[in-house]
């Protein structure tokens, strides 16, 4: 009875404060997880500044801007100065990282990827990973081992573009199954590890659900027989809800749960079913999420070509 706990950093102060409340909890219960930092510039709270903005700026942000100005120009930090996450906050990831947690590359601007990874060719998506991935190696000695797309957005464009980098596998959708991307007519090499169960905020004010049953209803979607994912988030879980987090994480363990970080979910030499990945909506989630699609067929990993389990029971 396993969940592969991952936890995606999204902002300075997911960072500075949730991080380490999240490593705090974790130490005491003995658990690793995996930590997906967004290091760049923090971009995400900005919403007031958007508004505040001219509106030529808005519409160069929201369609024609890219080929207008180039996408250097944003990704410079022209019109986006932020302060960089990773320079500001280097302290918290590096502490994950000693910690044991698995250290895992989420964005270098998670809004602007939320936004605008449609628009991106693959050097640029290719330009935005190396960005960040140097930036985690400045800030803990160590380039991160594995990816995820922030807000769940992948697309073909992304899994070329990244296939470059050393990951030992990717996080960058939703699904049922450890499963390796049809990309191209063949199976992505990199296996992906889909999110299996939604978020905090996915569910929270819908059905019913507030903090009083959010853990009960939690608790009800693991399943002993399947892959269990959770994604939560430094920004929430480590934050305001931290108290209810902990909660669940007790209840869980007393019920026999035990929570490692995703790259301890693969083996090699599986079979593993090989899927697209499609756009789809999800209830809660504005706009598309990346799917796993149907399966076209299963094929065997090769021994050796990814991280055994450190220790699967
Ligand atoms: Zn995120």
């Amino acid at each position: 009875m396993i969940v592969g706990l991952r936890i995606d950093v999204d902002t300075m102060r997911g960072t500075r404060e949730g991080v380490p409340e999240l490593c705090r909890v974790l130490a005491e219960r003995d658990l690793s997880a995996s930590f997906f930092f967004s290091v760049g510039p923090d971009n995400m709270g900005r919403h007031l500044w958007r508004l505040l903005r001219p509106a030529f700026l808005r519409k160069m942000l929201r369609s024609n801007g890219p080929s207008l100005y180039g996408w250097d120009i944003l990704l410079r930090g022209t019109f986006w100065p932020g302060p960089i996450i990773s320079e500001r906050a280097a302290d918290s990831i590096r502490a994950a990282h000693e910690a044991g947690h698995e250290l895992g590359f989420h964005a270098w601007d998670h809004h602007l990827w939320q936004m605008h990874i449609d628009d991106l060719d693959e050097p640029q998506v290719a330009e935005i990973t190396e960005r960040g991935v140097r930036a985690l190696e400045r800030a803990t000695g160590h380039l991160p081992t594995c990816s995820a797309a922030p807000g769940w957005r992948c697309n073909d464009v992304v899994l070329r573009a990244q296939q470059a980098f050393p990951f030992a596998y990717q996080s960058d959708c939703r699904g049922e199954s450890i499963f390796l991307p049809f990309v191209d007519g063949v199976a992505h090499p990199r296996p992906q590890i889909p999110v299996t169960l939604p978020t905090y905020d996915e569910v929270i004010g819908r059905d019913g659900v507030t903090d009083t049953n959010y853990n009960a209803g939690l608790l009800a979607r693991l399943n002993p027989e399947r892959l269990n994912v959770l994604a939560i988030h430094a920004e929430v879980e480590g934050g305001s809800r931290s108290e209810l987090f902990v909660e669940f994480l007790d209840e869980a363990i007393a019920r026999g749960w035990r929570f490692v970080p995703l790259g301890d979910l693969l083996a090699s030499g599986v079979e593993l079913p090989v899927a697209p990945i499609v756009a789809e909506q999800l209830p809660g989630r504005e706009g598309w999420v990346a799917q796993q699609g149907q399966t076209s067929f299963h094929t065997a990993m090769r021994p050796g070509r990814v991280r055994g389990p450190r220790s699967l029971q």
